[in-house]
């Protein structure tokens, strides 16, 4: 089968969100929900996925329900509140001026970056069984 950007990009975003479901113990971030059932759980964006430049970082995603990512469109207001809690006020600001910086992202950077997602996958579930 021929790698499209469209499918190399497909597979990356399914490669994030098994591992920030994985990294995040299958927790929701805004409201503490747990279940595994990756149809129930959603990798959700602080920043929406509009922003390009922060698409695909994993610092501006975690584990979200249904509930809390598509109906509360993000549960917005306490996604920011956790995330200036864990990571200070300057990580936000950080994002926020990024995120809208110039991307050109190739199938070569699609890959790149699923290679990575995946090596991270693995040390989740290596960490995990070890008890870490
Ligand atoms: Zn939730």
């Amino acid at each position: 089968m021929k790698i499209t950007k469209k499918s190399a990009e497909k597979r990356l975003l399914k490669t994030i969100s098994d591992y920030i479901r994985l990294r995040d113990n299958y927790t929701c971030y805004t409201c503490g929900k747990i279940d595994s059932n990756p149809r129930k759980m959603n990798a959700g964006h602080l920043f929406s996925r509009r922003h390009k430049a922060i698409k695909y970082d994993e610092r501006n995603i975690h584990c979200q329900c249904v509930y809390c990512n598509k109906y509360l469109a993000g549960n917005l207001h306490e996604y920011i509140r956790r995330f200036k809690s864990e990571f200070g006020d300057e990580e936000y600001e950080r994002l926020y001026k990024i995120k809208d910086d110039k991307t050109d992202c190739t199938i070569d950077d699609f890959i790149r970056l699923t290679n990575y997602y995946k090596d991270k996958i693995d040390q989740q579930r290596s960490n995990k069984h070890h008890g870490k």
